[in-house]
């Protein structure tokens, strides 16, 4: 199916690595002109070295989206380069562990801040051009913020939050025809999961358990099957769905326990 996305400029927040490099791989693979926003510079160029086949080579904004400064700079860079933003990919996260033991309350406004601060600033500094295109948001959550996960109260309070305001951006943003969608993923192995894993004893026997509990084929989901479910939101081709959490973690959240 061609989505087309061919020539369509979409950002990518933390598309140098993990899943947001899979968005980034399958929307170049789209002929998209893909913006990786990302604090690795390294792995950003390297990226963009492996998509050198690519109709349109990834441009690399090399930037921490710590503040509202940051993000209206990376808009601006964009709108600057290309005149038009088509799609917004709100991805860049971490689970940085701040619990109710573990944890302060400063440390918490600090993780929560900075796993849903950057969402809400870049889609307010890219509000005009998204009109203009009538473009399509999609979010990326985590099942901690339905499932919960111990220890992690700041960025299951993010995620949480990243749901709302899928639905509530979804509702304000329709007179625009600007779609808002959320693709929540529960375990996929990436550069960031592998760090969480190495805090196990035994990281191999503690994936292999992970896997386990997964009901569909008992393995981890892959970055690329989490950016199918992106690339397919934030086309055409899903133009009347809006609104939606879509869970893309192989049952681990909603399925019968009895089944693993
Ligand atoms: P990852 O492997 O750490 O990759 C994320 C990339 O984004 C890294 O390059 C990271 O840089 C960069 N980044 C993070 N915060 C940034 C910021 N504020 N500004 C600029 N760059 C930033 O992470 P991932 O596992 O792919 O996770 C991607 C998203 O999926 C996150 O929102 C995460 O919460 C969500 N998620 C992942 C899983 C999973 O199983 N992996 C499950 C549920 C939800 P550094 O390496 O320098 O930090």
């Amino acid at each position: 199916m061609d989505l087309h996305l061919k020539k369509k400029v979409i950002i990518v927040t933390g598309g140098a690595k993990g899943i947001g490099e899979g968005i980034v791989r399958v929307l170049a693979e789209e002929g998209a002109i893909v913006v990786i926003v990302d604090r690795s510079q390294a792995a950003g160029e390297q990226l963009i070295a492996d998509l050198s086949g690519a109709a349109y080579s990834p441009y690399l904004i090399c930037r921490s989206l710590d503040g509202p400064e940051d993000c209206e700079a990376v808009i601006q860079e964009v709108g600057g380069q290309f005149g038009a933003i088509h799609g917004l990919v709100n991805n860049a996260g971490k689970n940085d562990g701040v619990g109710l033991e573990k944890g302060s309350p400063e440390a918490f406004n600090q993780s929560v801040l900075s796993n849903i601060g950057h969402y809400y600033y870049l889609v307010h500094y890219a509000l005009g051009y998204l009109k203009k295109s009538r473009g399509a948001i999609v979010n990326i959550g985590s099942k901690t913020s339905v499932t919960g996960q111990g220890n992690t109260s700041g960025y299951a309070a993010a995620k949480g939050g990243i749901m709302a305001l899928t639905r509530e951006w979804a509702v304000e943003l329709s007179k625009y025809a600007i779609r808002v969608n959320t693709v929540i993923p529960a375990e996929v192995y990436t550069p960031l999961y592998a760090s969480w894993l190495s805090t196990f004893p035994n990281p191999e026997e503690a994936k292999a358990e992970i896997e386990n509990k997964v009901p569909l084929e008992h393995r981890m989901t892959t970055s690329e099957e989490i950016a199918n479910t992106v690339a397919f939101l934030l086309s055409d081709r899903s133009s009347h769905t809006t609104g939606q959490h879509l869970f893309v973690d192989g049952g681990y959240t909603h399925l019968d326990r009895a089944i693993t």
